[in-house]
């Protein structure tokens, strides 16, 4: 056992596992582009009342989750444990307010939660985040989920499925929860611990409880779908409408309520659709309609979701995905002798600005070990430079599928190999 380990539920990425990392930000950097939102960073560490107000007060992540901390100078801090009451903040603080509405805005990095250790679930977490600011129709909810499928499929990732619901808004939803607290009345001595604290502050979070006895009772209970106001309702119609229209799969899940405070009307998450994928969503969101007034903006409308990158990155090598971001190298510069090794520096460093692809092994020595490298690498051209060719200003260009050898002038190598990559 090491003196030193990560911390608990943390982990090194190490650079065998960093081609799928690289593949699904470089995915996910240019559909963003594509979608039209703009990249938004924001710290890690923000102060705790945004989340105490923005996620909510008695939401697990607030109550349980936030790694805090209190700095020399005796602010209150916390590294962020989700991105929205972020983006929500710099959007106001930097006045984008000001630019065209909607404001589309995406974020990539890592998020803190104290959770209980298990499979996909990290302390440390890393998300794709987009916000779409200023903007009710139903339209962009349906987009957004469009969007995740995309990034999807250009992962090679299909078989998932998304689970949508409407939780209602301020005029339906306390209706709603009247008919809860009367439904449960009868039923909470039958409850896990947790969701007898729930009862009295997070109603909502009885319906999505894990635990089997929780589970058996929420199955009687009055549906929120059914009790929408007009507004909600015809609403969420739009979004499933929208949805068949893309033919993207989505079952109706009357106990997805997301759990945070600030959702309005559409949730949802997206998961793997098969067996062993069940404990694990890959992505989750929906509308929050009233966050941006209650962080002190304008009262306006804004929808969201993030996608959990360690996840859809678990998922890709479960599922034996194969990612090819790795490009090979074009050239690779063998050096031999003294002389040959000292010129090689120079030239190598020619050849990298050159844009062609590089690669090298400067510390082997013999032409043997350097060629069976240039070959496990997959370069098109070996280039030899060996004490002869140092002295005469001339270097070898040795084709790797023919083997054929050709000696031209150091000055007109990089025209060569343009030239015979054109043919
Ligand atoms: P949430 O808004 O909490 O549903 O988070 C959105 C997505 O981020 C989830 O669907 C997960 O894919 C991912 N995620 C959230 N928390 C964790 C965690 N602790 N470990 C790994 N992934 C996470």
């Amino acid at each position: 056992m090491p003196k030193f380990q990560a911390p608990k539920g943390m982990r090194d990425i190490l650079p065998e596992d960093q081609v799928y990392w690289e593949k699904i930000k470089q995915v996910v950097k240019n559909l963003a582009k594509d979608y039209g939102f703009g990249f938004l960073e924001t710290p890690i560490l923000e102060e705790v009342d945004l989340f105490i107000k923005g996620t909510g007060q008695y939401t697990d992540i607030v109550e349980k989750e936030m790694y805090s901390l209190r700095t020399k100078g005796g602010d209150q801090l916390t590294l962020r444990p989700e991105f929205t009451p972020a983006v929500i903040r710099a959007y106001l603080e930097n006045g984008l307010s000001r630019l065209p509405h909607p404001v589309k805005l995406f974020s990539l990095g890592p998020i803190f939660r104290y959770e209980r250790k298990q499979k996909g679930r990290y302390r440390q977490s890393y998300q794709a985040n987009f916000e779409v600011i200023g903007e009710k129709d139903p339209i962009l909810d349906a987009q957004l989920i469009q969007l995740f499928f995309s990034i999807s499929k250009d992962l090679g990732l299909k078989n998932l499925i998304t689970q949508i619901n409407s939780i209602g808004c301020s005029r339906c939803r306390p209706n709603y929860r009247r008919m809860l607290v009367s439904f449960y009345r009868s039923k909470k001595k039958h409850l896990c611990s947790d969701c007898q604290k729930r009862a009295q502050r997070n109603l909502l979070r009885l319906l999505d409880c894990k635990e089997l006895k929780c589970i058996k009772i929420a199955e009687n209970v009055p549906q929120i779908i059914d009790h929408l106001c007009d507004d909600c309702h015809s609403h969420f119609r739009s979004v499933l409408e929208y949805l068949d229209e893309m033919e993207i799969p989505y079952i109706l899940n009357p106990h997805l309520v997301r759990g945070l405070d600030y959702y309005t009307k559409t949730v949802f998450e997206i998961w793997p659709d098969d067996e062993e994928g069940r404990q694990i969503a890959l992505a989750g969101g929906g509308r929050y309609d009233g966050l941006i007034k209650l962080l002190g903006g304008k009262d306006m409308s804004g929808v969201g979701f993030a996608i959990g990158l360690d996840r859809m990155i678990n998922l890709i090598q479960e599922r034996s995905i194969k990612i090819n971001t790795r490009t090979k190298p074009i050239i690779f510069l063998i050096q031999l002798g003294e002389l040959g090794k000292k010129k090689s520096l120079k030239l190598f460093e020619e050849l990298r600005r050159s844009g062609l692809g590089v690669a090298s092994s400067f510390s082997r020595n013999t032409m043997q070990a350097q060629l069976k490298r240039a070959d496990k690498m997959g370069a098109r051209f070996a280039l030899i430079l060996g004490q002869k060719e140092a002295l005469d200003e001339t270097i070898i260009i040795r084709d790797m599928n023919s083997s054929s050898q050709e000696t031209v002038p150091l000055s007109k190598v990089i025209a060569k190999i343009k030239k015979r990559l054109k043919k």
